[in-house]
């Protein structure tokens, strides 16, 4: 059996020293060092109480999504680039600093305790000849009270910010959020009205639409395949309070047909773009109630942002379908995750027909028919994406309707 390099097309011919995880073979150790911020976090020969926001950014920029712990969003900027509306800037930069530049997660370390991030990065771009021609550079020249906490926040951010307030108000016609009524009121909203209220807010005032929200998954970010489709994604969402009034939008939300909104400005933004069915499809979910739709967008979330709750809750269907609730170690959960990191990054794979062969009890045979497992792999994968049998608890989450796809 050929063994392929878990980073290139090549054949594989090592095996990380540290651990024995399927999955983790090299061709070169070229390859094994670009993927070593994303495996040292399940590497076994490391301990993860050594893992620190430097080391999360690095691989938030490796992976290509932003970070999601709240740690890492303050201390390099995330926070405060929200209140200049510069989130994706600031992630771009960092992606050119850690990629292009290869600015290792010990350096970042260092450099922001010593409050000399700015100064030293400044000095990379220097060296590494890019400060005339990089655009992330010239963002981060205006923009370095983001990057650097001591600075101070520039007085004229606070008016941008009431700026972006009242748009909202104006798109909802709802009042301004220091109302002291708005509460209530949003309380009183049918849901739908209070789910587009808080996808305009979340827009317009540069909260980003982070997984694993409900927004995230409700709104169809989830099938973007990377950070910038996200983005365009937002600006598609913006675009449609600017040509909608608000009630348009939440009654088509309510009743599914909010793609029929989306597809003119889709073809606009993005002509040809692969994941137009699946957003469609999630746009549609409204009309089928009592399908679990929703349970795929979940996983891709709790692989992405590492979120255990998801996968540790007893008779939580994420472990009932995806093979959780078969692992046996934590390595078994490891080397789902792993498995899952690459089924989403794939462009063969549609998330939605992942789903079906979860509910159908079909994994195995699935995955197996788009990646090919090596015999390790065989054995291994063949005991974790076993049918689970899980008995129903009263205590447990309600057991999930059976999957019914839309016609
Ligand atoms: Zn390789
Ligand atoms: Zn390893």
């Amino acid at each position: 059996m050929v063994l392929y390099c878990a980073m290139c097309p090549n054949i594989a011919t090592k095996r990380c020293d540290g651990c024995q995880l399927s999955g983790v073979n090299y061709c070169s150790k070229d390859c094994q060092g670009k993927d070593w911020p994303e495996h040292k976090f399940e590497c076994k020969s490391m301990s993860s109480s050594h893992f620190d926001t430097a080391d999360q950014l690095v691989r938030a920029a490796h992976r290509g999504h932003m970070p999601h712990d709240t740690d890492t969003l303050h201390e390099y900027g995330f926070v405060r680039a929200t209140k200049a509306g510069t989130l994706h800037e600031l992630f771009d930069f960092w992606v050119e600093v850690i990629v292009t530049l290869e600015i290792p997660a010990r350096s970042l370390r260092v450099w922001r305790r010593n409050w000399v991030l700015c100064q030293e990065i400044k000095l990379a771009y220097a060296n590494s000849g890019r400060v005339s021609t990089s655009q992330a550079f010239e963002w981060f020249q205006a923009n370095q009270w983001i990057v650097e906490q001591c600075l101070p926040i520039p007085r004229r951010f606070e008016d941008e910010q009431d700026a972006d307030v009242a748009r909202v108000c104006q798109y909802t016609g709802l009042p301004h959020p220091r109302d002291p009524n708005l509460r209530e009121i949003r309380a009183a909203l049918p849901n739908s009205q209070a789910i587009c209220y808080d996808l305009c807010q979340g827009i317009f005032c540069h909260i980003s639409i982070f997984p694993p929200t409900h927004l995230w998954i409700l709104f169809g970010f989830g099938v973007c395949k990377s950070d910038s489709e996200e983005r365009t994604l937002e600006e598609i969402y913006k675009r449609l309070f600017q040509l909608h009034p608000f009630e348009e939008i939440w009654r088509a939300y309510d009743t599914g047909v909010l793609g029929d909104l989306i597809e003119p400005l889709l073809s606009a933004y993005e002509p040809g773009w692969g994941r137009r069915r699946e957003l469609l499809y999630v746009l549609e979910a409204p009309r089928f109630p009592g399908y679990n739709w929703e349970l795929v967008w979940r996983l891709k979330a709790a692989v992405l942002i590492e979120e255990p709750y998801l996968i540790n809750q007893p008779g939580h269907p994420l472990r009932i379908f995806y093979g959780f609730g078969n692992a046996e170690s934590m390595d078994d959960v490891r080397e789902l995750k792993r498995l899952y990191r690459r089924l989403f990054r794939d462009d063969n794979v549609i998330p939605t027909e992942l789903h079906r062969a979860a509910v159908k009890w079909e994994l195995y045979r699935f995955v197996d028919s788009i990646l090919g497992f090596e015999r390790r792999e065989q054995r291994l994968f063949r005991r974790l994406l076993r049918r689970y049998d899980y008995i129903f608890g009263e205590s447990d989450c309600p057991p999930p309707p059976a999957f019914i796809a839309p016609p």
